[in-house]
């Protein structure tokens, strides 16, 4: 079906028109500016930017597309997890939208989106497979094994990924986001520079965990490297970049494939913003590649959040019969494995 979509579970209000993985407009309207001041997402200012951008993307995604309201089968917002008063926006004016123009509605989960990104770019895509879903608030690996059928391989203990990032790059002074910053740094860097540690996570009976990270230990040793190279002069910024994103890119790729292997699946596919990071493309390419795995990257536009992707998510539930109430809440968080809560099954 025809799917509008609208994203505004954090700092980007979005509006798309996906039919199944084709994406007919997808209007991102980002608050980084208005935030940037601050070094982070102010909740309270998010949702009222919502407020004020949301029409006109709406408007904009209709117009683009060269769609009217009579050719939209069904209406989508993400509603969790995410910022409640920025998810009450995106979901508000879609339950109306949907009561207005006599339309389904279906609930979006943010991170179910991520995953569905790679769809758009890879027609023939098809469960089952692995995600590395690396975003601010997620790392996960994740098993997809069908439309709304999930299981958790693998997380952080701490920090997310892209959470590592930002909090890297403002210790190095160096704005916000972090994320696209260090990697435009890094690559006038020597990733092997400096030697800083990958976080494995000790398991109680022995070794390690083969599948979660942690990365908070890691921001802990960049943070004392810089203290310590503060006092000896000059800080070469460049190299602490090139060092940390090798690292990052070294534990995503190494737990990322290990995970692939023990489950037997060939192919992998990553999203949420840190999957833009080009040292963490490359590394993953390289080692899918010696184990002959397949990997799927989305264009860099659809990593970040966008209403495309959760656009196609709705569009593989809308087919498979399943919409939402028009009493569905927000949510700030909710598993992914409880994605299937958001549905009433119509068959
Ligand atoms: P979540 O999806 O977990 O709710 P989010 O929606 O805020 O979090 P995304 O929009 O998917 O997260 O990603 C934003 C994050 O991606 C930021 O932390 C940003 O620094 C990071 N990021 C973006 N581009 C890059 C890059 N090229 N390299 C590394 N990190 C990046
Ligand atoms: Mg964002
Ligand atoms: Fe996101």
């Amino acid at each position: 079906g025809t799917i509008l979509a609208i994203e505004t579970s954090c700092d980007e209000t979005s509006v798309a028109i996906v039919k199944n993985r084709q994406v007919l407009s997808n209007i991102v309207a980002s608050q980084i500016q208005l935030h940037r001041t601050y070094g982070g997402v102010v909740p309270e200012l998010a949702s009222r930017q919502h407020l004020e951008t949301i029409n006109l993307c709406i408007t904009k995604a209709l117009v683009e597309a060269d769609k009217n309201w009579q050719e939209i089968d069904a209406i989508a917002a993400t509603c969790a997890p995410g910022l409640v008063g920025a998810l009450l926006v995106g979901v508000t004016a879609a339950k109306t939208l949907a009561m207005l123009y006599q339309k389904p509605f279906l609930g979006v989960h943010h991170l179910e989106g991520h995953i569905y990104a790679s769809y758009l770019s890879e027609p023939d895509l098809q469960p089952p497979f692995l995600c590395l879903l690396v975003s601010g608030g997620h790392t996960s690996i994740i098993y997809v094994k069908d439309c709304g059928l999930y299981e958790m391989l693998g997380s952080t203990r701490d920090d997310a990924a892209g959470e590592a990032f930002d909090k890297v790059a403002r210790l190095l002074n160096l704005g916000y986001p972090g994320g696209p910053i260090i990697d435009k740094l890094a690559q006038q860097g020597n990733p092997q520079a400096f030697k800083l540690p990958e976080g494995k996570i000790s398991l109680p009976q022995g070794g390690y965990h083969p599948y979660d990270s942690s990365f908070s230990g890691l921001k802990t040793a960049v943070l004392r490297l810089v203290q310590k190279l503060e006092l000896e002069g000059d800080l070469p910024v460049a190299d602490l970049a090139a060092s940390f994103q090798d690292t990052v890119a070294k534990v995503l790729t190494k737990r990322t494939i290990k995970c692939a292997l023990d489950y037997g699946l060939t192919k992998i596919a990553i999203g949420g913003g840190v999957a833009a990071n080009s040292g963490l493309r490359k590394q993953l390419l390289t080692e899918a590649q010696k184990h002959n795995l397949q990997v799927y990257f989305p264009p860099l536009k659809l990593c970040t959040d966008n209403a495309a992707m959760i656009g196609c998510a709705a569009s593989d539930h809308f087919a498979h019969g399943h919409t939402s109430s028009l009493n569905l809440g927000v949510q700030s968080r909710l598993e992914i494995t409880e994605v299937m809560k958001l549905y009433d099954k119509l068959n």
